[in-house]
């Protein structure tokens, strides 16, 4: 018995015809790709590891978040074909974050769907560099080393569900922390760091598994040999995280970032804030008025165009990671599934006996935008564009 039947074509090009029966695909028959009708692609719903908020949710404002509103930002991720999100908490005091930890659990416990979608928490912060440049946005005052009691009491009220620690390898005890992290199933990640080339490399000896936004939360002038960027570059076991809007990496960075790691190690990520999916136009945050261009751009007003965060968008990330990195529908879509599941234990792919997260999109070449047409969730369809 099967209650849903999808036809398209797979990212690789190739007709498929799937069967739905409860939630979870039961077959996947080959199909005659070309008809009067285009078929739309299919592929498995999108991972986001790194989220602040999303279409005005904020899960970092100055109060923490409502359950309520934790589920509204899952829910208005879905109809980018994100199905699944790893809610990212920056650095805060640990009353905050605890409280934010203790709403997005409240939010998994009211409602299975929403439960299904963070398959983790991101904690980024605040364990990272104190240092201009490096710490980026995130409050100096908040920054600190790093603190093991701490994390075990976030873990405990998270109820385990933390999966990422971004922290700086700089700070004395990282090792140890990582290694910790490390053992206690946590992807420990290297990110908004100011380390020496021994730190990297000695936090990488202890664990370190991801590079959180290459590139990004980093000096505006580095040494052009000696610097954190060609040292985590350099390490193979370590995967990275890029946000591809076209504004927070140039095309030739790209490239080279995605050539140098191979797409095998690199993670699609947004690092949305709240403004993101929102209208272009002016937008106040808790200190400044950021502006959300349509270019997607989200500047400081008056800043010199200095970035206020990321307003992007998985779809146009996985254009651009073909555009600029010169990959294949089929690798790009990876970036934003197979990879980060496998960085998270979890399973994406269409494949009989899987969980029926799928996206349906069309896409008509380079020069034209990733559309989402349906996405489904458990079988269940919960975004339609028409
Ligand atoms: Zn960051």
């Amino acid at each position: 018995m099967k209650d849903k039947v999808l036809r398209g074509l797979a990212p690789t090009g190739e007709g498929i015809e799937i069967s739905i029966s409860q939630g979870v695909i039961t077959s996947i028959e080959k199909i005659e790709a070309a008809g009067d009708s285009p078929l739309p692609f299919i592929a498995p719903g999108f991972i986001d590891i790194q989220v602040n908020g999303f279409k005005g949710f904020d899960l970092n404002g100055a109060q923490p978040p409502s359950p309520q509103s934790v589920q509204q930002m899952v829910r208005s991720l879905w109809p980018t074909g994100v199905g699944k999100v790893c809610p990212t908490i920056i650095t805060n005091s640990e009353e905050h974050i605890i409280q934010t930890l203790k709403s997005i659990v409240k939010a998994c416990q009211e409602d299975e769907m929403i439960k299904a979608c963070i398959p983790a928490v991101h904690l980024e912060g605040p364990f990272i560099s104190p240092e201009d440049g490096p710490r980026g946005v995130h409050p100096a005052e908040q920054v600190r080393p790093p603190d093991w009691e701490e994390f075990l009491r976030w873990q405990d009220a998270a109820e385990g569900l933390i999966g990422i620690v971004t922290l700086s390898p700089e700070w004395p005890g990282a090792t140890d922390f990582i290694e910790r992290l490390d053992e206690s199933g946590v992807v420990p990640a290297i990110g908004h760091t100011a380390a020496s080339p021994k730190q990297i490399h000695d936090a990488v000896s202890s664990g370190a598994k991801l590079s959180t936004h290459l590139g990004n939360g980093s000096h505006l002038l580095l040494h052009r040999h000696e610097n954190y960027i060609w040292d985590q570059l350099s390490q193979d076991s370590l995967w990275a995280s890029l946000i591809l809007d076209g504004h927070h990496l140039p095309p030739a960075i790209i490239k080279s970032f995605i050539r140098a790691k191979g797409p095998e190690r690199i993670v699609l990520i947004t690092d949305a804030m709240w403004q993101a999916g929102l209208a272009p136009g002016r937008y106040y945050t808790g200190r400044t008025q950021v502006e959300l261009l349509p270019s997607g751009r989200l500047e400081v007003v008056g800043g010199g165009g200095i970035l206020a965060g990321s307003a992007l968008e998985m779809p146009v990330g996985i254009s651009n990671a073909m555009k600029f990195g010169d990959l294949s529908l089929s690798q790009a879509i990876d970036l934003a599934t197979a990879q980060p599941a496998k960085l998270l234990g979890l399973s994406s792919r269409i494949g009989v006996g899987e969980t029926a997260d799928l996206v349906e999109f069309s896409y008509t070449g380079p020069d034209n935008p990733i559309i989402i047409e349906k996405v489904y969730l458990k079988g269940e369809k919960v975004f339609s564009r028409e």
